[in-house]
């Protein structure tokens, strides 16, 4: 199987989850990371997206397709919970509606978008949100975005591009946000608007994942070892290169797993990229935003800390309310033979006649 995101990151989040658990603390008190794909329009970002979620769900093709934001929040579930179906989606717009079949999502994400954003190409800053509930899934939150356009089509503005750049900068310009910036391998590195706007948000580069798709269609006689070394952009925290499926794969249904094989395949047999395999491939890319994501965990530490410290403060006053605070084991053991030989003492004094409310006479 294909290490998607689910399957490696599942084990660290989990590992800290019942690490919570055992103290009574949700995981709601660890700031759930973001990762919001950045990139100009058809560079791939919602295909990365997908691939990376191991679902067919997103609207994808050549023209513009995400028109509005997308915000994905995956959720992790026990498989042996309440419902026997394994994955389901469920908008926030259609609240109490679970979708089990993965095209209708893509269906209901069209269907909304032009609802609010018309059906000639207008874009919108209003969300979609979509829970996605599953075993295979961890707790963290994807977001789909329209890519930059330069030329107004259909009913868009004549300010797209400036309206779609404040959008996208909304989202990254929060420090939680992982970026990927998804850049098309067929096109200059140096002109990426993905980079570029990456930049804007992230200038130390310490929150920025550099994908170069497309590495299938490149100019024949050319590769992208060079972008993938960062020996073109240098970024921090690296490149990582990959193949998705084109659009006659969409038009055929060929399924993400297929894909994933063919991706494997491809970077195997390739005699530049075979050598460089550690920047290949959407298992790559898994396995390093899991790394991103541990150490953005570790960050947080502290601050965890500080809220399970004040948890606890707040448990102790709570028991202080309800009197003598009985501390240990042996001291509840001794308070209860106390009682009992109260009871014993009163019980003695009654049978010897002593007591005068317990007289036998
Ligand atoms: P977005 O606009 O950035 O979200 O891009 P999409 O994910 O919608 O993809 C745009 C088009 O590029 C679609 O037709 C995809 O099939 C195609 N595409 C995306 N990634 C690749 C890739 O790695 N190789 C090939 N050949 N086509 C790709
Ligand atoms: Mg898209």
């Amino acid at each position: 199987t294909v290490a998607t995101i689910g399957s490696s990151l599942i084990p660290v989040i989990n590992k800290l989850h019942d690490i919570l658990a055992s103290s009574g603390t949700e995981l709601s008190d660890i700031s759930v990371p973001q990762v919001a794909v950045v990139g100009s329009q058809s560079s791939g970002k919602s295909s990365v997206l997908e691939a990376l979620v191991g679902r067919d769900f997103l609207p994808r093709g050549c023209d513009i397709c995400t028109r509005r934001p997308l915000v994905l929040m995956l959720e992790n579930r026990s498989p042996n919970s309440d419902d026997d179906r394994i994955e389901w989606g469920e908008f926030r717009h259609l609240p109490g509606r679970r979708f089990y079949d993965f095209s209708q999502i893509r269906r209901e994400i069209q269907a909304e978008t032009e609802r609010e954003a018309g059906c000639n190409k207008g874009v919108s800053e209003k969300q979609i949100r979509l829970k996605i509930s599953s075993p295979k899934v961890l707790n963290m939150t994807l977001i789909d975005l329209p890519g930059i356009t330069k030329v107004p089509v259909g009913d868009q503005p004549s300010d797209i591009e400036a309206r779609i750049r404040r959008m996208i900068m909304a989202y990254i310009n929060n420090e939680n946000c992982i970026i990927l910036a998804v850049s098309p391998a067929n096109s200059d590195l140096a002109t990426s608007d993905a980079l570029q706007i990456a930049k804007l948000a992230d200038p130390t580069g310490s929150r920025t994942v550099g994908v170069i798709t497309k590495l299938d269609i490149m100019d024949r006689g050319t590769n992208a070892c060079n972008f993938l070394l960062g020996k073109v952009v240098p970024l921090k925290l690296g490149y990582v290169g990959v193949v998705n499926r084109c659009q006659e794969d969409i038009n055929k249904n060929r399924s993400i797993q297929e894909a994933l094989a063919y991706e494997e395949q491809f970077f195997h047999d390739h005699p530049v990229y075979n050598s460089v395999s550690n920047h290949c491939g959407i298992p790559q890319l898994a396995k390093k935003l899991n790394q991103i994501l541990e150490q953005h965990i570790r960050k947080d530490l502290p601050r965890l800390k500080a809220v399970l410290n004040s948890r606890m403060h707040a448990a102790m006053k709570e028991l202080q309310t309800y009197g003598d605070v009985v501390e240990s084991k042996a001291e509840q053991g001794a308070a209860l033979l106390h009682i009992l030989r109260r009871y014993c003492d009163d019980f003695s004094a009654m049978v010897d006649g002593k007591s005068p409310d317990m007289s036998t006479k």
